[in-house]
């Protein structure tokens, strides 16, 4: 089967690896028919060390299960699925509490040990916990709005939660990336009365805009903050999505926070400290947030993207096949696409 492996920074290449298969009684194999490049993956992009073996990369996908292991009693063959970014067994202390990032028995795909996504077939640990099984066929058109659940869609989600959006509540997003973008509809969707977005790129804002941002602010650092101090009556946000993880970007999110407010943060961070930890203190700024546990969303977004009522799937402005995927890197990473959807 072919496979996106990453050797090092900028170095991305579709290749024959050996097929998928089910390895542990608890697997299921996974056709890939739709798959996505991730703001994270640009993370190695720019970074990553020479390898010699190479990385399988993706973390998002649907798909139809092809094989289940013996163990495996939730997903039959031929279901069509979404698969999260994390896997998880559905059954132990913190899956129980809605957080399968914790999983016990789990991981994360694409990130060297499991194999990635972005490749024809996926073998998928503990599925019985991991896979959602979708009630729509595998070429509906609501197939990219759904494969936002996989990762960016929930992850807005669980900004929104952490940064306690609610009715009346003022919302800022940090970030004009897909997850940034999807944060705003997540604030919407909970009820914010306005939401600031921060973010620089005309196509992005405009797509903001469709999807409930009601202010944005263009500037950066302290200009930033200032400009959301202006529109905030001098206080700053009740609740800030920081989507991004750069120091910058949390210094701005912790910084535009009104006294008792909260952020949630799902960009990850490229730093070990925290900026603005004094002034987060003294204004009793909650901070929340981390890897999203996208399984725990699915079944409460589900309905509003089978009705409509949220497109996330807006988000992906460019479509290439698996051989193109390297172009698709280079699209992202140069800013040219918000995210890219990969057809199989
Ligand atoms: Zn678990």
């Amino acid at each position: 089967m072919r496979a996106t492996m990453m050797y090092g920074a900028g170095d991305v290449r579709i290749e024959t690896v050996a097929d998928a298969r089910l390895i542990e009684t608890t697997d299921a194999l996974v056709r890939v028919t739709r798959a996505a490049i991730c703001g994270s993956d640009l993370w190695p992009y720019k970074t990553m060390e020479h390898s010699e073996t190479g990385r399988g990369m993706g973390h998002e996908a649907i798909g139809i299960v092809e094989a289940i292991g013996a163990d495996v009693r939730s997903v039959k063959v031929g279901d069509v699925v979404i698969m999260p970014f994390a896997y998880s067994d559905g059954t132990c202390l913190f899956c129980r509490a809605a957080l399968q990032t914790s999983c016990i028995h789990g991981g994360f795909f694409g990130n060297g040990q499991v194999d990635g996504a972005q490749a024809d077939a996926v073998r998928v640990p503990q599925a019985d916990g991991t896979l959602f099984v979708l009630p729509v066929g595998i070429d509906n058109a609501l197939i990219p709005s759904l494969l936002t659940l996989a990762d960016v869609m929930g992850t807005g989600h669980h900004a929104a939660l952490a940064a306690k959006v609610g009715p009346g509540k003022i919302a800022a997003v940090v970030g004009d990336g897909a997850v940034g973008l999807c944060g705003v509809i997540a604030a919407r969707r909970l009820g914010a009365e306005r939401i600031i977005l921060l973010g620089r790129h005309p196509d992005r804002i405009a797509l903001a805009i469709k999807f409930g941002a009601t202010d944005i602010v263009s500037e950066r650092g302290d200009e930033a903050i200032e400009r959301v101090r202006e529109l905030t009556g001098g206080f700053g946000a009740h609740s800030v999505l920081e989507c991004v993880g750069l120091d910058e970007s949390e210094r701005t999110a912790f910084s535009i926070a009104r006294p008792g407010g909260a952020v949630g943060r799902v960009g990850v961070p490229q730093d070990e400290t925290m900026p603005a930890s004094r002034p987060v203190f003294y204004s009793n700024v909650t901070v929340g947030g981390g890897p999203a546990p996208t399984r725990a969303y699915i079944p409460e977004l589900l309905p509003d993207v089978l009705a409509g009522r949220i497109e996330p799937g807006r988000v992906f402005d460019k479509v290439v096949s698996l051989e193109q995927v390297p172009d698709g890197y280079r699209a992202m990473n140069e800013r040219a696409a918000i995210k890219v959807l990969i057809e199989f």
